[in-house]
């Protein structure tokens, strides 16, 4: 996972890259961290757009709280694809 250039992720700028906040992009709510571990769930998406998108070449980043994740795929037509992980991550 990347720990550089983003902007809703906030590390202690000396020493060791230990998270300070996750901060959610849709309410701005920063997320609970402990000792550079992230206490509650967050949605990360990191997208790099393609040759065929007019943001050809663009990543775009961006963190989500998990109430805010439920806002947003509450909008979507069709739900989002659910299944069960065996292994937790
Ligand atoms: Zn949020």
């Amino acid at each position: 996972m990347s720990k550089g250039g983003c902007c809703t992720r906030e590390y202690l700028a000396r020493g060791k890259d230990e998270l300070q906040a996750v901060v959610c992009n849709c309410c701005g709510r920063r997320m609970r961290v402990d000792g550079g571990v992230l206490k509650e769930d967050c949605v990360s998406v990191d997208h790099v757009f393609g040759y065929f998108s007019s943001r050809d070449g663009m990543r775009h980043h961006f963190d989500l709280c998990e109430s805010c994740y439920q806002k947003i795929i509450a909008s979507f037509a069709l739900p989002v694809e659910e299944k069960e992980e065996t292994e937790l991550l």
